[in-house]
């Protein structure tokens, strides 16, 4: 008789953005004349970068020729794209990688989900609280989580690392020694980002423990702050204990369009075996590549006019966050986040729970965002906002909260 994966059964239904969107369609069933100004949303609105659409374009046109045409292409991605993200995302900061350590995919989400399968399901894994949710379900669809408990809405067996106001939002070394460390900086949810002398104390701590860390910089393009690192290997030893996610989702507007890359350094070994070997085995059994047309238009990013029409749309989301940071704290909510990330993250006033805060600022206000405690028991207390929207909508949310604290 057939046995399903019974840690899928375990899992607690998807509730953050399914209550959301249940909150938000009970409200306006009854307040139809309510125009909502949604600040929750994780996902780009600005369109693809010119330069990108014309590499697209052209890409297009070479698939349609016999003499350009491109079936697979090869396992690990194109050399054009691997060379540009060698040259501009490492070498221009000081940092030897080599072709051979990047991996081109289709998202940081499926790398970050599917890299478990190289590691044994015994491993201890621990999270930062409040976390991306798709660490957490991951592990736990592997059974590496053990059981969810419902009254503390947590796994058994993860370890949680709070990231609090208290510790500036950087977890500390958790008592019990982990095998696999997520960290993700800058931080979905927290919009907060770890220095580089934080993250030295992480790498020399995997190194020390043998454990490796894996480092999601899903929002590097963000960063503003020179003492937070863009990559995990600005800080030396990390090539021995550390696989960075790379996406270019939120870099350049993929969400839609779907490219990203892993890098997992040849140094990077476990019980004499090499991960990047590891992984480069999996990905060549499991994964056929990303197309060549998307590959085309993520190597556009890197020419000099691709550069800078993202750092545009890049200034413009920014520019909300920046709304959004000075408009709550004038108006009296305690903010964090927002400067190294397109994230803000507000304490709710009087101690409000994640949740009350919600439905208030939705009925009073007409403005959507995300409850902290969706992302961890450590985001009790907290929500979300995003800069993804327009710039209208950030200013009009701003001030209709104003208008109701
Ligand atoms: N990592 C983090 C921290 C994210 O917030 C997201 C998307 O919201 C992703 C990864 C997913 O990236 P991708 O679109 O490349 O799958």
């Amino acid at each position: 008789m057939l046995k399903v994966n019974d840690n899928y059964l375990k899992l607690p239904g998807s509730y953050l953005f399914a209550e959301i969107a249940r909150r938000v369609a009970a409200y306006s069933a009854e307040h139809p004349e309510k125009n909502l100004v949604r600040m929750g949303i994780g996902d780009v609105t600005r369109p693809l970068a010119p330069s990108v659409i014309e590499a697209m374009h052209k890409a297009v046109d070479e698939m349609g020729k016999a003499e350009t045409f491109k079936g697979y292409g090869p396992d690990f991605g194109y050399d054009f794209l691997i060379s540009a993200i060698c040259e501009n995302d490492y070498k221009a900061r000081g940092i030897d990688i080599a072709p051979d350590e990047i991996f081109i995919s289709d998202g940081a989400k499926s790398d970050c989900g599917n890299i478990g399968d190289i590691f044994s399901t015994d491993n201890v894994v621990a999270v930062c609280d409040p976390v991306y949710p798709v660490y957490v379900d991951t592990n736990a669809m592997a059974g590496r989580a053990g059981d969810y408990d419902d009254k503390h809405e947590c796994w058994t067996k993860l370890i949680y690392m709070p990231c609090t106001k208290e510790n500036g939002f950087v977890p500390q070394i958790p008592a019990q020694e982990p095998d696999i460390i997520y960290i993700c900086c800058p931080n979905n949810p927290t919009g907060t980002a770890a220095t580089r002398e934080q993250l030295r104390g992480w790498v020399d701590y995997a190194n020390y423990v043998g454990a490796v860390i894996l480092y999601d910089s899903a929002y590097e393009a963000y960063i503003s702050d020179p003492d937070v690192p863009h990559s995990i290997f600005e800080v030396s030893g990390a090539k021995t204990c550390a696989i960075e996610f790379r996406s270019f989702s939120k870099t350049a507007g993929f969400t839609g369009t779907r490219c990203a890359y892993t890098v997992v350094p040849k140094a990077l070994r476990r019980q004499g075996a090499s991960l990047n070997a590891l992984w480069g085995r999996r990905q060549s059994t499991k994964f056929n590549g990303v197309s060549y047309v998307t590959q085309r238009a993520a190597a556009a990013i890197y020419t000099e006019q691709g550069k800078k029409e993202i750092k545009e749309t890049i200034a413009y989301y920014m520019n909300n966050a920046k709304i959004i940071r000075e408009g709550l704290s004038d108006a009296g909510i305690e903010v964090f986040g927002g400067v190294n990330a397109p994230y803000i993250w507000a304490k709710t006033p009087d101690g409000t729970g994640s949740w009350d805060f919600f439905d208030i600022l939705m009925k009073k206000a007409g403005v959507i965002t995300t409850p902290g405690a969706g992302f961890g028991p450590s985001g009790e207390g907290y929500i979300r906002l995003t800069a993804f929207g327009s710039r209208e909508s950030a200013e009009e949310a701003i001030k209709r909260i104003k208008q109701i604290l």
